[in-house]
């Protein structure tokens, strides 16, 4: 397979249009077969669920080349029963888990010529996508859906090195309890955008939410979970019904406990113990682990004793790990490693 002709170190974290798309229609109660198609574009009614009341959820995972060469998905399955749970929370059809696995081989397949080469720590990013496709003007949803996969190439997320960031306690809120926070709907996006644009504009790199109802416990930052460690080397991560359950947090916590043999937590975090931990660092499929050196609460900096240079040497430790694994360079657990054949 021949690669595309692409700097692969300097292509940051934007959109590159690749080949082809998947696409599959929901009409008359059912979902389509399903396509490949070359067409980018989306035409649907200036009246769509999704246009008028933000019906619409997504997935997000990577392509990687291993080292021997293999082109690999890390847990999709993962990813299908997620964006289920976020289509049932949305009054949205499921696209069945099974299919959803598929689609994304598909669309890798067919854009094998954009999956970076092993080394270059750039990956091929791929986007799952649902939204409400027919007019809707009475508030409730949608007869008809459209399901899409893309992929575009994403750059190495850390040039030159993970540096920790400086992250502030927020005042906005992200998630209600009982609300969407578990899911991933873009409606918690659109809402998270004056929060971030704020914080950034402070000079802060994330926001630190805590719980709408008490502010007194941790929750996570827009996009990405917690993770922490004790001064004693436990690794503890918030627990709460309105958290996004990441599954690299999820993968983290089972490398600290079976591979790195460390005790782990997942319980409540007070926002008052956080200045007693030893590490911190923040989850997701696009960074894996960020580390954070600094959380600024108004004016008072909570300083991490892993400073602001390098990660932490457990976090590092998980980061390698988890990065070998997807990589192929450490054994996986079973079923993690989807091959692309
Ligand atoms: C997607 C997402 C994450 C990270 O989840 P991964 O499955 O690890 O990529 C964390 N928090 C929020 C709010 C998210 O939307």
């Amino acid at each position: 397979m021949d690669k595309k002709n692409i700097d692969w170190a300097n292509i940051g974290f934007g959109y590159v249009q690749t080949d082809k798309r998947f696409v599959s229609n929901f009409k008359d109660g059912k979902w389509d077969d399903g396509q490949l198609t070359d067409d980018a574009t989306v035409v649907i009614s200036e009246c769509a669920g999704v246009l008028q009341y933000a019906q619409t959820c997504f997935e997000g995972m990577k392509a990687y080349t291993t080292e021997d060469g293999r082109v690999v998905v890390f847990r999709p399955d993962l990813n299908a029963k997620r964006m289920e749970d976020s289509a049932k929370r949305l009054e949205m059809p499921v696209f069945p888990q099974d299919r959803f696995v598929k689609a994304i081989e598909e669309t890798v397949k067919a854009n094998l010529a954009y999956v970076p080469p092993y080394g270059s720590g750039a990956t091929l990013y791929i986007r799952p996508y649902m939204f409400g496709s027919s007019s809707v003007i009475g508030v409730k949803p949608a007869e008809e859906y459209q399901f899409r996969v893309f992929t575009t190439p994403v750059g190495p997320y850390f040039k030159g090195g993970a540096k920790p960031i400086t992250i502030k306690v927020s005042d906005f809120d992200r998630a209600a309890p009982h609300g969407t926070g578990h899911i991933k709907a873009g409606l918690n996006y659109a809402m998270s955008l004056h929060a971030i644009v704020t914080a950034h504009a402070e000079g802060f790199d994330e926001n630190m939410y805590l719980d709408a109802a008490t502010r007194t416990k941790v929750e996570e930052t827009g996009g990405a979970n917690f993770i922490f460690v004790t001064k004693d080397n436990t690794v503890v991560t918030p627990k709460s019904n309105s958290i996004l359950p990441s599954i690299t947090r999820r993968s983290l916590m089972y490398v600290a406990e079976h591979y790195l043999g460390l005790k782990v937590e997942e319980r409540e975090v007070y926002f008052d113990e956080v200045k007693d931990f030893a590490e911190c660092g923040l989850c997701g499929t696009a960074a894996v682990i960020s580390p954070v050196g600094k959380i600024n609460d108004h004016g008072k900096e909570i300083c991490f004793p892993s400073g602001m240079e390098e990660m932490g040497p457990i976090t590092k430790k998980l980061y390698d790990t988890l990065t070998g694994i997807q990589m192929g360079r450490i054994e996986a657990p079973e079923g993690w490693i989807y091959e692309i054949k």
